[in-house]
């Protein structure tokens, strides 16, 4: 890691100071306020110098059912999730919001459906809802709101707020000449599209007084060209939100939900620090009165360091290098920046359980430091020999939790490397990252002295004969290839789907070159395997046609907003996609498709089919070892093929269960 000195400065934002220029910005991890402040406070016991909190909604028209920000008995709730982690020393800043035209008014509870609020009837790409352009009482009401929101902030001793104005929401609508088309006083130019930011800052200040920080949240750029706020125009709000002196800080985020994929773009994207080079345009209208914060696919500290370096922002924000591992910022400050837990990107605890409590696919205590927190998880009493069968993603985190609970761990895999298939994964363009999961967790096992035996087959006898206290068996699972399909219920499977020619995925890229001129990938899991794999073959100079029955292939990518990162460059690669049709059979060269849509049959040739359909569980050793009585468990894809995170999730569940096997 490089020279990270310029990270280590205090930074004075109106009456604190923080004690570093990394902060934790807002971000929505849906836990009530006891657990939500045991998550801040491990990125405070961490090392981070300022936590944003997630924006609370400060009116009815933008509200959560069950939270009433702007009622004072919501001051309680504040202090529960902010005293913790002002306790370590850092100060925490509530984010209140409206959502504007990116709102919907469908909670679950009913009293609360209405008409969202916005400046103009403009509906939002994604809600679809066309809202009410707001009246004179509206605007009325919302500024009450986030006055009265920020009292309770203060009361429930939160060091400030963060006025959310950015990402398609309330205050960014009327600063944005797109969505907001009045001629009134509210509408027009920049001075009159800026009133309501200014209205609400004279409104929290004289709510709160001097020693209250109220910071801003601006979009940078919408993306909309010269119809929406783009750099230039944020940086005439901002010379002109300074002349009123309102605010102690601007934080810089960007986009609205025309293209909410660039709010958190998977490692897929490719994209790094993207508003860093346009920030400082903003930071040098703030002329050094109120620091600039921003945040936006910053993932190393590295990079932290290079904007604070270049004078691109004063502090810098990391989302999810703080949910993998939130204590990034001490081990870098300690040395220990090679222990740290990278985040893999692949939006799979986070961004895609928006709406849920918060998960980590590297970090399953994520959202629950209640009661696996670094603190609150203890050494086991009586430490045990285990070994673990099996060197996927379950495998080694049941092996490196349970070594680092005190126990006596041997691993064994049958392969030449660690990772299962996550190593293939990695394989895949732009999934790279994939093998941080596996690299961080075999770094963790040589520092904790774990003995890792690699092409090691697992017999029950062998396992019987080396005597564990307890086996975990984590064998993974296989590609099925007989083309069964559940979209299929009147067969069992692709009839000859058992042709030499006809390939699972793994197989197929254990075998790029294998592969015939013209390759069909049938697609019936929408993950993003058929899809790296076809731009893999593609990249060979193959003819490659995904199939898909679903209308849409890769659709799982879109939950994790892959999609509409990858999807584009499939297609630039050459990459034909065939939806709502059906593999009706298989020849020799050739293939019939079926349309779902029409049911009009077609036949097309293929030197090589590749069936990314169904996977079943390796579960036959543990049965075995069932049979014989040996305290055994198992995790991850041996009980039920699934995703990463679940295998993790249960290797390190299992591994805190040690000794609880009769
Ligand atoms: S769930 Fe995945 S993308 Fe989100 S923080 Fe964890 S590792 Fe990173």
């Amino acid at each position: 890691m490089s020279n990270l000195s310029a990270l280590w400065q205090p930074v004075r934002i109106g009456h604190v100071e923080t004690r570093n220029r990394i902060y934790l910005p807002a971000h929505q991890p849906s836990l009530p306020p006891l657990e939500y402040g045991a998550y801040l406070a491990e990125r405070a016991r961490g090392g981070v110098g300022l936590i944003v909190t997630h924006g609370f909604h400060v009116h009815p028209a933008s509200a959560r059912a069950g939270v009433s920000p702007w009622e004072p008995a919501w001051a309680d709730a504040v202090h529960k999730f902010v005293a913790p982690a002002k306790s370590l020393g850092c100060p925490v800043f509530v984010q209140i919001t409206h959502m504007g035209a990116s709102g919907t008014r469908r909670t679950d509870d009913m009293d609360l459906w209405g008409s969202v609020l916005a400046p103009s009837a403009i509906p939002s790409p994604v809600h679809r809802a066309m809202p009410k352009p707001m009246e004179e009482e509206d605007i009325a009401a919302v500024i009450e709101g986030f006055a009265s929101t920020a009292a309770n902030v203060q009361a429930g001793s939160g060091d400030g707020v963060e006025i959310h104005g950015s990402h398609g929401y309330l205050l960014s609508n009327f600063l944005s000449p797109y969505w907001n088309r009045r001629d009134d006083a509210w509408g027009g130019d920049t001075a009159r599209r800026a009133r309501l930011a200014v209205e609400i800052g004279r409104a929290v200040r004289k709510r709160c007084g001097p020693n209250f920080v109220i910071g801003i949240k601006l979009s940078l750029d919408e993306y909309l060209g010269d119809a929406g706020t783009n750099p230039n125009e944020t940086v005439r709000v901002v010379q002109f939100l300074e002349r009123e002196r309102l605010f102690d800080y601007v934080c810089i985020s960007h986009t609205d939900y025309h293209q909410n994929h660039k709010l958190v773009p998977p490692a897929s994207s490719g994209e790094t620090a993207p508003l860093a080079a346009n920030a400082k345009l903003v930071r040098e209208a703030l002329a050094g009165r109120i620091p600039l914060l921003i945040q936006g696919s910053v993932r190393e500290l590295n990079t932290a360091a290079q904007i604070v370096e270049r004078g691109q922002s004063d502090l810098v924000g990391l989302v999810r290098a703080h949910i993998a591992d939130p204590e990034i910022v001490n081990k870098a400050r300690e040395g220990r920046a090679d222990e740290t837990r990278r985040c893999v990107g692949a939006n799979q605890g986070c961004w895609r359980r928006l709406g849920q409590n918060l998960s980590c696919t590297v970090n399953p205590a994520a959202g629950r430091e209640l009661t696996v927190g670094i603190t609150v998880v203890k050494a086991a009493a009586t430490p045990r020999k285990l070994l673990v069968i099996g060197g996927g993603p379950g495998g080694l985190k049941f092996a490196d939790t349970a070594a680092s609970l005190g126990h006596q761990v041997t691993v064994w895999e049958r392969g030449a490397r660690l990772g299962g298939q996550v190593r293939y994964a990695g394989q895949l363009p732009d999934y790279a990252s994939w093998n941080f999961l596996v690299d961080d967790l075999e770094a963790s096992l040589r520092r904790r002295n774990v003995d890792v035996r690699l092409n090691t087959e697992a017999s029950a006898e062998a396992v019987a004969t080396f005597g564990a206290d307890e086996i975990v068996v984590a064998t993974g699972a296989r590609w099925q290839t007989s083309g069964f399909s559940t979209f299929r219920t009147d067969r069992d499977a692709i009839p000859q789907a058992r042709g030499s020619h006809v390939l699972d995925p793994i197989t197929a890229l254990d075998n790029i070159e294998a592969c015939g001129r013209k390759v069909l990938v049938v697609d019936d899991n929408g993950d993003y395997l058929p899809i790296g794999l076809a731009r893999l073959l593609a990249a060979s100079d193959r003819e490659v046609l995904i199939v898909t029955s679903d209308a849409m292939s890769g659709r799982k990518m879109e939950a994790t907003l892959d999609w509409p990162w990858v999807m584009p460059r499939a297609a630039l690669a050459g990459v034909k996609l065939r939806t709502s049709t059906f593999v009706e059979r298989i020849e020799a060269g050739q293939v019939e498709l079926r349309s779902a849509l029409s049911g009009a049959a077609e036949r097309i040739a293929a030197d090589t089919v590749v069936l990314c359909m169904m996977r079943e569980s390796e579960d036959y050793l543990y049965h075995q070892l069932k049979a014989r009585g040996l305290k055994v468990r198992r995790v991850g894809d041996c009980i039920a093929p699934r995703e990463v995170d679940d295998a993790v999730l249960e290797g390190f569940r299992e591994a805190q269960a040690v000794g609880a096997i009769a």
